[in-house]
C-alpha cells in the first residue's frame, strides 16, 4: 500500500488550484506577471527574508546563487556527501569544482569537522544541504565561514520552513535556494525552486541571471539562462504556501508519535530536533534488506534516502576524499512514512507494522 502520493497532498486543494488556473488563463499574462510576484513577496515573508526570486528548479536556484556570488572557474565549493545529486550538478554547471566531505551523527548533515579539514588556498564557499529538513551545523559553519572569508549557500530543498536557534534555514548565508519539486515539504505541480536573499545586488542579480541575462535598460552583459518560475506553477504555489506550516507541524507530530510508539527501539529513529521539519524520516536499520522485506510483506512501502553517497556516482567519484560515516549510513537508511497526507487511523496501523518488523529486526 503507498501512504503517500503527490496526488494525495493536491486533491485536497483540488478545486483552489483549478480556480488559479483559470485566473492564470484570465490574466492573459503566463510569464513573469502578478502571480510570480505575490508568491516571491509571501515567500520571503514566510521566510523572514529580504527577498525572493522565483526559478524553474532548485538545482538552477542554486547554481545561480554560486554564480551570482562570484564564483569563478576553478574555485573549491565545499559540500556533503549525502545529498541529492543536484546539489553537486549546480556546483560544477557554476564552473567550479566539488569538494565532497563526509556528514556527522545525528542528522547526517555536513560534517563541521570535515569541512575545517577540507578548506585550501582555493576554497571559496561552503553549501551546507539541510538534510532530510533538518537544520545543519549552521552556528559552527557561519563561523567557519567568517573566519576563512568563505560564501555560505544553503540548500533549502529539504526544508522549506525549517528553524535554526529560532531563525528560519536559507537567511545565514549570501544567497540559498529552494526546490518546489512535488513531494519536498512544499511542492508545486511540476518543477519549481526559489532564491531567497537578504542582499539587494544578489537578488538583482539573480532576476537577471533567471531571465537570459537581461539588465533594467534591456541589455544582456553577463549572459544568463532561462529559468523563471511560470505564473501557473506561481499560482498554485500561492494556493499551497499558506498550508505549509499545517503541513510541516503535522510531520513534527508523527515524528514525536513515532519516538513515543517505538519505545525502546528509538535507536532505530532520526533524532527529535527542535526546529527540524522532517522531510523524511529515515530509520537506521543495520539489517535493511531483511526488514523491508518483513514491512512490504505487510504491504507497507518504504523509500530510501539515499542509496548511494556522491562517492558511488562515477561522474562525483574524482570530488569525494575520506567519506567512511556517509557510507556507512547511506547502507542503512529506510524511510518510513511522515507525510502529512497520511490520515491518523492509516499512520496508527503504519506504526503498529513498523514496530512489529522492529521487534524481530
Ligand atoms: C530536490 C533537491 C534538489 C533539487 O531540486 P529541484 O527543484 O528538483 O531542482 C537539490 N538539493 C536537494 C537537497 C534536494 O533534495
Amino acid at each position: 500500500m503507498k501512504y503517500t502520493s503527490p496526488k494525495k497532498y493536491y486533491s485536497g486543494f483540488e478545486k483552489e488550484l483549478v480556480h488559479s488556473l483559470k485566473t492564470v488563463i484570465d490574466s492573459d499574462n503566463l510569464i513573469l506577471g502578478k502571480q510570480l510576484e505575490q508568491f516571491e513577496d509571501s515567500f520571503a515573508r514566510a521566510n523572514h527574508s529580504k527577498y525572493c526570486i522565483g526559478i524553474n528548479s532548485c538545482t538552477d536556484a542554486l547554481m545561480m546563487c554560486l554564480i551570482a556570488s562570484g564564483i569563478k572557474q576553478g574555485d573549491e565549493v565545499i559540500t556533503t556527501s549525502i545529498t541529492a545529486p543536484a546539489t553537486i550538478i549546480s556546483i560544477i554547471h557554476a564552473g567550479a569544482i566539488p569538494v565532497i566531505v563526509d556528514v556527522a551523527a545525528p542528522t547526517f548533515c555536513i560534517c563541521t569537522n570535515a569541512i575545517q579539514a577540507a578548506i585550501s588556498t582555493k576554497t571559496r564557499a561552503i553549501v551546507p544541504v539541510h538534510l532530510h529538513g533538518f537544520p545543519a551545523e549552521m552556528e559552527q559553519i557561519v563561523r567557519i565561514c567568517k573566519t576563512n572569508n568563505l560564501l555560505l549557500i544553503e540548500d533549502c530543498a529539504q526544508a522549506s520552513g525549517a528553524i535554526y536557534k529560532g531563525e528560519f534555514v536559507g537567511n545565514f548565508g549570501i544567497a540559498s535556494a529552494f526546490s518546489f519539486y512535488p513531494t519536498k515539504n512544499i511542492g508545486c505541480l511540476g518543477d519549481g525552486g526559489a532564491v531567497i536573499t537578504n542582499n539587494k545586488l544578489i537578488s538583482k542579480k539573480i532576476k537577471s541571471l533567471r531571465f537570459y541575462g537581461f539588465e533594467e535598460d534591456g541589455k544582456i552583459r553577463d549572459p544568463g539562462f532561462n529559468s523563471r518560475m511560470d505564473e501557473l506553477q506561481a499560482a498554485f504555489l500561492n494556493v499551497l504556501l499558506p498550508d505549509l506550516d499545517n503541513r510541516n507541524n503535522k510531520r513534527v507530530s508523527y515524528a514525536k508519535k513515532y519516538h513515543d510508539i517505538f519505545g525502546n527501539y528509538t535507536h532505530f529513529l532520526p533524532p527529535l530536533i527542535e526546529g527540524a521539519v522532517y522531510h523524511q524520516f529515515p530509520l537506521r536499520v543495520p539489517n535493511r534488506k531483511k526488514f523491508i522485506n518483513k514491512l512490504n510483506s505487510y504491504d507497507l512501502q518504504v523509500g530510501i534516502h539515499y542509496p548511494y553517497t556522491m562517492s558511488h556516482h562515477p561522474a562525483f567519484q574524482k570530488y569525494c576524499s575520506n567519506i567512511k560515516v556517509a557510507e556507512k549510513v547511506v547502507n542503512e537508511f529506510v524511510s518510513i512514512p511522515i507525510q502529512p497526507e497520511i490520515l491518523d487511523n492509516d499512520f496508527t496501523k503504519i506504526s503498529n507494522i513498523i514496530l512489529k518488523c522492529l521487534k524481530e529486526q
